[in-house]
């Protein structure tokens, strides 16, 4: 045993004092690891910042989406890989408003929780730091604009089912664009307020799904811009939701022409989650790839900017999603272990300047301390 263990240990010691002669970056190391930009400078701060979250969107579900599209997914461009741990403060199986609220505010709280910490106090969130230094703001999701995820990043209440205080915190936040369902928790309230119309009377283009197809409706070139893409949740792509891949990409030119400080963008595929709790594997992989589409593009504008970091990652997994059995690359026989969520950690895709920062394991709260020390925000 001792002689097989030597050079083993040899190996380890070797490996181990190699690793550690890499992580000193030399002169040259830094010079590659930074994008040189005109003036000798170097711009590793990122200006624009897109967070796209595939709520639900673990492992398995990206594999899923992979062997169901030909064995091919643009996640794969992205150059930076880590894992986030994703645990609530009261729970180890965590829901989407305490992982929204840890990416969002950097501090784990409770299942439930939008934009609140463990004590019920509210936060300031990312977005809102980013609206301080004066950049432009947006969410876009395939849910309500007042479910937990998009509500996180700009309403304060202290349960996820309160629509109505979240959508009056909504209206109220000065996000730039805004697009998702949910129309009614702002036209028909209990307390008879429209919030649509005072959005109006306060520099909004606000439109909506009864008025017009998203296809149609003008974006504006100046100014707000609020588009209610459903009267609840919008509906599965396979059953005919059209908004979001032009609601996302148009959201890009949006938000850079409104400002020259940059542009914070959260965007999510809400409904890989949903799929995942009615256990519906197509569901899963029709939304995962609509998804995945989007972020192709999104990859493109960072690529063209030079100045943009995009983090994808999910929230959570949902419905302890397998692949098993006598599975094909076009016929996956999947299993699912919950119709909730699973604890299982879910991957961090990074792509620009400061992405190098997102390898590793971490928790989610992590990603709220990076995107701040990144932007300086
Ligand atoms: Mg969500
Ligand atoms: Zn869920």
């Amino acid at each position: 045993m001792i002689k097989l263990a030597l050079p083993f240990l040899f190996l380890v010691f070797s490996t181990f004092s190699n690793c550690n002669k890499e992580t000193t970056l030399t002169p040259a190391a830094v010079s590659q690891a930074e994008i040189p930009v005109s003036g000798g400078k170097t711009n590793k701060a990122p200006k624009n910042i897109i967070l796209c979250i595939g709520d639900g969107m673990g492992l398995g579900q990206i594999t899923g989406g992979l062997y169901s599209n030909s064995n091919k997914l643009e996640l794969e461009r992205f150059p930076v890989i880590g894992l986030h741990k994703n645990h609530a403060s009261n729970k180890l199986i965590t829901d989407s408003a305490a992982a929204a609220t840890a990416f969002s505010c950097g501090k784990k709280t409770y299942n439930g929780a939008i934009g609140v910490d463990s004590e019920k106090r509210p936060c300031k969130t990312v977005l809102e730091m980013a609206q301080e230094k004066g950049m432009a703001t947006g969410l876009v999701t395939t849910s309500t604009i007042v479910h937990a995820t998009p509500a996180s990043f700009a309403a304060h209440q202290p349960q996820r089912r309160m629509y109505e205080e979240i959508a009056l915190d909504m209206s109220d936040s000065g996000v730039d664009y805004m697009v998702g369902g949910g129309k009614k928790f702002f036209d028909r309230r209990e307390d008879e307020r429209d919030l649509l119309e005072e959005m109006r009377n306060a520099g909004y283009t606000i439109s909506d799904y009864f008025e017009e197809d998203f296809s149609k409706t003008k974006i504006p070139l100046q100014g707000k811009f609020g588009f209610l893409t459903a009267d609840n949740d919008p509906l599965p792509l396979s059953q005919g939701r059209k908004y979001f891949k032009r609601a996302a990409l148009s959201a890009l030119p949006f938000l850079h022409s409104r400002s020259d400080n940059g542009f914070f963008l959260m965007i999510e595929g809400a409904q890989i989650d949903w799929g995942g709790h009615s256990n519906e594997g197509d569901y899963i992989v029709s939304e995962l790839l609509e998804f995945d589409e989007i972020l192709g593009k999104v990859l493109d504008f960072a690529a063209r900017e030079g100045n943009t970091l995009v983090v994808v990652t999910a929230d959570h997994e949902t419905g302890g999603y397998s692949i098993i059995g006598e599975s094909k690359m076009d016929s996956l026989e999947v299993k699912f272990t919950t119709g909730y969520h699973s604890a299982t950690m879910v991957p961090v895709f990074a792509y620009g300047p400061g992405s190098e920062e997102f390898s590793g394991i971490y928790d989610n709260t992590a990603i709220f301390d990076k995107l701040v020390k990144l932007r300086g925000l």
